[in-house]
């Protein structure tokens, strides 16, 4: 049998539950789902690396078929180096799929056999994005109703 690997990436920083809809949604879709944590030195984040590793991987500690990592470099070169023939994106606006599109058309023509999936995203998480949470912050305001208990106990806001 095939193994249907897919690459979830992003920048979690941090993980909102509009990530963990998308998440959940494609547990059946696929063999193995690698939450996949891009380092990319030009965008400043909020919360370091382990951190936000550790708050996916605390959400997810019960499903096995689960994993995180870090990763630098083009998406496609790390799905190769997975196995992994998908990768999986969520879809909130027209502006994301603009976005996307380009990507998704980008990747197809680095690696012709690896395949972006969209799964849409749940209304009420349509206006949740990590950078308005990481203002919301900011600026005291209560996330409750954005990001997973996980994340709200340490932010000790719960
Ligand atoms: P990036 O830095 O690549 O935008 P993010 O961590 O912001 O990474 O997002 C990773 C993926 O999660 C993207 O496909 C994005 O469209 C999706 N995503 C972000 N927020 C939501 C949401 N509220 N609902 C559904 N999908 C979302």
């Amino acid at each position: 049998m095939m193994n249907n690997i897919a690459i979830f990436p992003g920048s979690f920083d941090p993980i909102t539950l509009g990530h963990v809809s998308v998440i959940r949604r494609a547990i059946p879709l696929f063999d193995k789902i690698i939450i996949s944590i891009g380092i990319n030195s030009e965008k400043k984040h909020m919360f370091d690396m382990e951190q936000r590793k550790s708050w996916i991987e605390k959400i997810f500690q019960d499903e096995e078929k689960i994993i995180v990592e870090s990763f630098t470099g083009l998406t496609v070169n790390f799905c190769k180096d997975r196995n992994a023939r998908f990768i999986l994106r969520g879809l909130r606006t027209a502006a994301d799929f603009e976005f996307e599109r380009g990507i998704g058309q980008v990747n197809k023509k680095l690696n012709p056999n690896i395949d972006t999936i969209f799964l849409l995203t749940e209304p009420e998480y349509t206006p949740i994005s990590s950078s308005i949470v990481r203002d919301v912050i900011r600026n005291n305001g209560d996330i409750s109703q954005m990001v997973p208990k996980e994340v709200l106990k340490d932010l000790k806001i719960a």
